[in-house]
């Protein structure tokens, strides 16, 4: 049978309305799609039938071509031929009407040459229901519609008419070409320039072959330019030819059923040159007229193909709408539609990569322990190049503008993210840093105590900085992006460096706490010592007259606190200097010294304030007392221990030393220095605080009397060492003391007699 298929299939007409979910097969589709059925609704599925014949990625590799022609003429049958389509045709018994709306339908026939290059790639063929077919009412309108929407896409219109239809004007297919060319018309009214120019390809059907080809061919033109002539054109387009919108080619087939072998043999060239790319026409080996490639790129509609779906949609939507159907805005709206959706898809795999990152992020500030994650860079710049490289890939074949637009907008879209991604871990690598670089420096000072505190803090704090700002450098540039304009750490590292001066502040001045701790402890040492050494010569009471034995000045009690004073000034002014020279060493500030040494000389204070109170107490000092007075009571003046005898001056010599001794207690009672016999110049000594003084400093500072004055204090109460109570109790258990040591001297007097 010559038929192919008598009648699509029933089941077809609903499958392509299945709903989505149910899976497409390329079986459900093998008549094609009825891209627009006889209600003219559009075929929601026509992306889905496109992806099935894996039109969708091809870009502009693929071709549409659309035939038109009275009903019953051989369309179907023809591209059935050509094309390899299985498109419904009528069966020679019934003569009804079978295609019904607009199908299309991939080419199925494949090149016996395998030669990619020459054959023309993806062709889609569209079959649009006959006109004149005076089954359908309102037929004229549809066959408008039909006219305006293969124009809007196809490259190719195949108008396909009976030998004996040329030459007569008043014919259906003059009407039909008549409406063609009204509509394309209205197609350029808004832009000229950027819609493509279509081929008209006739194609003559049982040509007898008594009227030569060049004739038929003739005629057909004239009657074109006849039709062009009578158009009522819009305006600036008056002038306007044919052939500015048009190019024509003409080929002739026999009589399928007369002269099926000759009818088949012909059909065959013919598809040869519709499967034909543009790079060689030659090649076909038709170089007669009929040997001008079919597809050239000026008849490319330029819509990508997996933009068509949509494309088609809205230029059927605006078709049955009797809207204007304006190309540019159409094309402009696809790529605004298109290039959103791309952005959605290449989207997809940015978040795989870049959201977990996001997540740890948080997480990690969330739990206040911002990490510094590994390979955040290497994935930053990947996820990035390549969702610009997808999207350039398969957004830049739309509309320039709309493409440029929806570029800058996922770029913004996308480094607000990742600027996030590269902020937070530059504030995390600045938080690890600065709590890396004040450990590193607290261990090292801890290992320099332990060996003796002769570490150099300074060069602790600059390598140990060194260190700090190198490795930071070196993590913000893990993460540098590439191609980012915000992509840049210097106000970073500016925040950084400036962090870290502040831990080395603070650094230091825990350092300049230890350091005054230990210049403390050697001033208590050194006073603990001298001032010891003043006290214990009250126990000899032979300072003012005996000779001294090692050259020492003689002490006196009398100047016992001029000694003192002496003493713990010249003790303290050595610390000061040490305290100044180290502080100095690791750059503390002269304010900080002078707050340093003023703390110094207060807590001094406090310390031969502590040792004095300790040399004072009763049993000390009694014990002193004693010693003085025995000194003067039981040795002579050459220092020589008395036998006592009965006729010796006890007595007298006893009240004598005990006189001496006890003028040592008020003495004790009260520091002052015997030139002025006023106390020394503490307040003047100690000086006001520094202005730079902060409340810490003072927190942990005892008051003192005098310096000190909102305590209620004064100075005088300050330098009592003794107070009349306890004076007055010194005196009397000293006295005991003395009392015992004289009856000891009486009976040893006595006894030495009796022996
Ligand atoms: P369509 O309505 O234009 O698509 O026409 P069909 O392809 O359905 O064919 C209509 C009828 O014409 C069928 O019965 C075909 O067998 C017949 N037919 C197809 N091609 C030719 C042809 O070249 N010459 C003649 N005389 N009949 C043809
Ligand atoms: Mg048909």
């Amino acid at each position: 049978s010559n038929t192919r298929h008598p009648t699509a299939p029933p089941t077809m007409m609903n499958s392509h309305f299945a709903p989505v979910g149910e899976n497409p097969s390329r079986e459900q589709y093998e008549h094609g799609i009825q891209v627009i059925d006889e209600d003219k609704e559009f075929n929601q599925h026509l992306s889905t039938y496109l992806s099935i014949e894996k039109i969708i990625p091809a870009g502009f590799n693929y071709h549409l071509i659309s035939v038109f022609g009275s009903q019953s003429t051989g369309k179907s049958t023809l591209l059935n031929y050509l094309f390899g389509t299985e498109f419904g045709v009528m069966s020679e018994q019934e003569r009804r009407q079978t295609t019904k709306g607009i199908w299309m339908s991939k080419n199925k026939r494949v090149s016996a040459v395998k030669d990619a290059n020459s054959m023309a790639e993806n062709i889609l063929v569209m079959d649009v229901e006959g006109t004149d077919g005076r089954e359908r009412g309102e037929d004229q309108d549809f066959e408008r519609k039909s006219a305006l929407f293969a124009l809007a896409t196809s490259e190719v219109l195949i108008v396909n008419i009976w030998e004996h239809q040329v030459g007569l004007y008043q014919g259906a297919n003059m009407g039909l070409l008549k409406t063609v060319f009204e509509v394309n018309l209205q197609l350029f009214i808004k832009d000229s320039k950027t819609i493509a120019k279509t081929l008209l390809f006739f194609v003559i059907r049982d040509h007898i072959g008594t009227t030569p080809m060049s004739n038929l061919r003739n005629t057909l033109l004239q009657d074109l330019s006849r039709i062009w002539s009578t158009l009522s054109k819009p305006k600036g387009l008056e002038n306007s030819r044919i052939d500015d919108y048009f190019d024509f080619a003409f080929c002739a087939l026999p009589h399928k059923i007369l002269q099926p072998e000759k009818f088949e043999e012909e059909v065959e060239k013919l598809s040869h040159r519709f499967r034909e790319g543009y790079n060689d026409p030659k090649k076909s080996g038709l170089l007669d007229e009929g040997s001008l490639p079919v597809f050239l790129p000026q008849y490319h509609r330029r819509i990508p193909a997996d933009g068509f779906p949509v494309y088609a949609e809205g230029v059927w939507d605006q078709i049955v709408n009797n809207k204007d159907l304006d190309l540019p805005t159409q094309q402009e709206l696809l790529a605004q539609f298109r290039c959103d959706e791309i952005s959605r898809e290449v989207l997809v795999a940015f978040d795989e990569t870049i959201t977990p990152l996001e997540d740890k992020q948080a997480e990690g500030v969330r739990l206040g322990q911002p990490t510094v994650l590994a390979g955040l860079g290497a994935a930053m710049n990947l996820a990035r190049s390549t969702i610009l490289k997808d999207f350039e890939t398969n957004a830049s074949r739309y509309h320039k503008g709309v493409y440029t637009r929806k570029r800058a907008e996922l770029e913004h879209k996308i480094d607000a993210r990742l600027k996030a991604l590269f902020q937070k871990q530059l504030s995390a690598a600045n938080k690890a840093g600065v709590d890396q670089f004040s450990s590193a420096v607290s261990a090292a000072v801890k290992s320099g105590q332990k060996k003796g505190n002769n570490y150099d803090f300074a060069h602790i704090v600059d390598s140990e900085k060194a260190k700090a700002l190198a490795k930071f450098e070196e993590d913000a540039q893990a993460v540098l992006v590439e191609g980012a304009s915000w992509s840049t750490y210097q106000a970073d590292l500016t925040l950084y460096k400036k962090d870290l001066e502040e831990v080395s502040a603070r650094l230091r001045k825990d350092e300049m706490r230890r350091l005054a701790t230990r210049v403390e402890r050697w001033v208590r040492s050194r006073l603990g010592e001298s001032v010891g050494l003043e006290f214990n010569k009250l126990g000899t009471g032979r300072g003012g007259s005996g000779a001294p034995e090692n050259g020492d000045r003689p002490a006196t009690e009398k100047d016992l606190w001029d000694r003192i004073w002496a003493v713990f000034t010249e003790t303290v002014e050595s610390a000061e200097g040490r305290f100044t020279d180290r502080a100095r060493s690791f750059d503390a500030s002269p304010e900080e010294v002078e707050v340093g040494l003023w703390r110094l000389r207060r807590k001094s204070w406090g310390v031969l304030r502590a040792k004095i109170d300790e040399e004072v107490m009763e049993g000390n000092i009694l014990l002193k007392l004693r010693e003085n007075f025995e000194d003067k009571f039981r040795y002579d003046e050459s220092g020589v221990p008395r036998i006592w005898r009965p006729t010796d001056d006890i007595e007298g010599l006893y009240t004598k030393a005990r006189e001496s001794t006890v003028t040592i207690i008020p003495l004790l009672a009260r520091f002052r220095l015997a030139a002025t016999s006023a106390p020394p110049p503490l307040d003047a000594w100690i000086g006001s605080a520094p202005a730079s003084t902060s409340s810490a400093d003072e927190e942990d500072l005892a008051p003192i009397g005098g310096v000190d004055e909102d305590e209620g204090k004064s100075l005088e109460e300050e330098m009592t060492v003794l107070n009349d109570t306890k004076m007055q109790d010194l005196l009397v258990r000293f006295k005991k003391t003395a009392d015992g040591v004289y009856v000891e001297a009486k009976r040893s007097a006595i006894g030495g007699m009796t022996q």
